[in-house]
């Protein structure tokens, strides 16, 4: 039966004002032969490791509801970092983090300092937040951090969080330590870093031992990168325990399901073992940068992490000949201030990567 009237319901009047003209998410995803376009890991996982985490699987009771804080987990993670469980708090990927935190400190008066061309969720996130965002462009040819400027807006009375990521998506370059020590030391900010790549910078690149000195820094982290569970959904943050006990109140209280809690421990549990895994891609990134500066007319950036950005002629139509022609699909981001002409593309496995160099040598030739 009809309602009260068969008009077109008129969704975009009713909803809340600051949501207005949000769309869902589109990765642009097309299936393809070898997708590079993600930052997900691409290698496969050593066979200990997948066994148990097919194991713990199977091991969980799903008609259970899950432990909320997912204790389990932030003993594990705590004991990696050598924090306390207090420490932690576990979170359906970085995004659900990202988001509460945003809900939580931000808000009308509340400013967000970000440092773009960077990671689009941040003003994403803010924006539904009812955040304000204020940018502190990077430098358009080194993509370094301005950081008089940075640390100037950061002192502004409604600073109330500024959200650094190291390595950058989707420039690949680390946070000078230095600049979390100005922000920590000259500003009353609170400091969220975003270390989702972290794995791929090197042993001593992690900020996260700072966190226990500095109460108002917090580390951000994701098992979707190194670890290659970017389907499992688990994120977590480093942070003093009061932020933790804020941000512990106002989540989703089942956001970390029991399969994830379950898969995620038994990959913690073996972290060591993703060693190989992680210097192989790193490897794979120095072979893949140094062959696309041997293409002529393609830029690259240092990266340290697992993706790199290249600018050249005709990206948006080179990026979808790639996707058309090779089957192979990498980001475009040509269409983001600041990245005109660029391309992100993530380190794959060897084979992969080959295939992207040799279909951009030809790509590149017909589009100069
Ligand atoms: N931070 C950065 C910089 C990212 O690039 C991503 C994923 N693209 C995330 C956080 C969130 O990752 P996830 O939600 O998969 O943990």
């Amino acid at each position: 039966m009809a309602g009260r009237d068969a008009s077109p319901l008129d969704v975009t009047g009713r909803v809340r004002p600051a949501l207005a003209g949000f769309e869902p998410y589109d990765p642009a995803f097309t299936p393809c032969r070898i997708n590079l376009s993600a930052n997900e890991n691409t290698h496969p996982l050593p066979a200990s490791v997948t066994e148990a985490m097919r194991a713990a699987a199977v091991s969980c009771a799903l008609n259970r509801y899950p432990d909320p804080m997912a204790n389990g987990l932030r003993d594990l993670l705590a004991v990696w970092h050598g924090v306390k469980r207090g420490n932690v708090m576990v979170g359906n990927g970085g995004d659900e983090l990202l988001f509460n935190l945003l809900f939580t400190f931000g808000g009308p008066g509340h400013a967000l300092i970000t440092c773009p061309p960077d990671f689009s969720e941040y003003a994403n996130f803010a924006k539904m937040c009812e955040t304000p965002v204020v940018t502190v462009w990077r430098d358009p040819v080194t993509f370094e951090i301005d950081v008089d400027a940075l640390v100037a807006a950061a002192k502004a009375d409604d600073a109330a969080l500024v959200i650094l990521t190291s390595p950058n998506n989707p420039t690949g370059n680390l946070v000078d330590p230095s600049i979390i020590r100005r922000l920590l030391d000259e500003t009353d900010a609170l400091v969220l870093l975003d270390e989702a790549y972290i794995e791929f910078s090197g042993e001593d690149a992690s900020l996260v031992g700072w966190v226990a000195d500095n109460p108002r820094l917090m580390v951000l982290r994701t098992l979707s990168k190194a670890f290659g569970l970017a389907g499992l959904r688990v994120g977590y943050l480093v942070a003093d325990p009061d932020v933790v006990n804020m941000v512990g109140a106002i989540r989703q209280i089942y956001s970390e399901d029991v399969l994830a809690q379950s898969v995620a421990c038994a990959a913690v549990s073996r972290r060591r073992e993703l060693a190989p895994v992680v210097a192989d891609i790193v490897a794979e990134r120095a072979r893949l940068e140094a062959g696309l500066a041997g293409i002529k007319g393609v830029e690259t950036w240092p990266s340290a992490a697992n993706f790199l950005l290249v600018r050249m002629p005709g990206a948006s139509r080179v990026r979808a000949r790639l996707r058309d022609e090779f089957s192979i699909l990498v980001r475009d981001f040509s269409y983001a201030p600041g990245l005109e002409n660029c391309l992100r593309i993530t380190v794959g496995t060897r084979p992969e990567n080959d295939a992207l160099l040799d279909a951009l040598a030809i790509l590149a030739r017909e589009e100069a």
